[in-house]
């Protein structure tokens, strides 16, 4: 069943993309179009991109974008993929000339994150990186029944993640990399953690940490879902 919309939803604009008014003046838009009805914080939000902590950012961030594509010279139909996000995060981390960052990894990805650590670390970076596990703080502490816990019978350690971001917090880091941290647990994460983030990979248990594979086969495999 399709909802009437009157909030704004993006995500499903009946127009073409290259119609929409997003895209280009004097393009088309649905009743409930935040470029239309909205006006009143596009200016706020222009004028947060002016702010010291925020200008040289943006601009890094959308350079890196379009430096994510060869073949731009040929024009927009022609350009092709350059980059892994990794490749991206590394040169982003360059260009904004940070020397300290942060890793939050979870336990399940500890080899990945120790792949991650050596590789930045052996392009000059000084790493602060901080297990989901640390503390070793026993579930309970958070009101988890023995039956809610994965290991049932036996100790197990909470996923920590305000610790994890008030320990890169207290290291100064100066940009954090997120590494397969949990649904919630990520969002602790990101509410605690003082420098900017990114996300390297996010966790899916079942599909190697790909969780667009799910979504890919929403007609087919993942029917059941709808
Ligand atoms: S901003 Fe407006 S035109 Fe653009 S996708 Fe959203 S609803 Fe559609």
């Amino acid at each position: 069943m399709v909802v009437e919309q009157k909030s704004t939803n993006c995500a499903r604009c009946p127009f073409k993309i290259a119609d929409r008014v997003c895209r280009k003046e004097g393009g088309k838009y649905p009743d409930n179009c935040p470029t239309i009805l909205k006006k009143y914080l596009a200016k706020d939000a222009l004028a947060e991109y002016s702010k010291p902590e925020n200008a040289n950012f943006a601009r890094q961030a959308s350079i890196q974008e379009s430096e994510g594509y060869t073949n731009r010279e040929l024009g927009y139909s022609r350009v092709r993929p350059a980059k892994t996000r990794i490749e991206e995060i590394l040169e982003f981390i360059s260009k904004m000339g940070y020397k300290k960052v942060g890793l939050a990894f979870c336990v399940g990805l500890r080899k990945e994150a120790a792949a991650v650590e050596a590789l930045f670390a052996s392009r000059g970076l000084e790493m602060i990186s901080a297990i989901c596990k640390i503390a070793g703080v026993p579930k309970e502490m958070i009101g988890l029944k023995d039956h809610e816990k994965i290991a049932i019978g036996e100790p197990e350690a909470m996923c920590n993640p305000i610790l994890q971001a008030e320990v890169l917090n207290d290291e100064k880091t100066e940009f954090n990399v997120l590494l397969g941290l949990c649904v919630g647990h990520d969002s602790l994460f990101l509410k605690y953690a003082s420098a900017p983030c990114t996300v390297l990979a996010v966790k899916d248990r079942v599909t190697g940490h790909n969780p667009l594979a799910a979504v890919y086969t929403l007609d087919s495999y993942y029917r059941a879902l709808k």
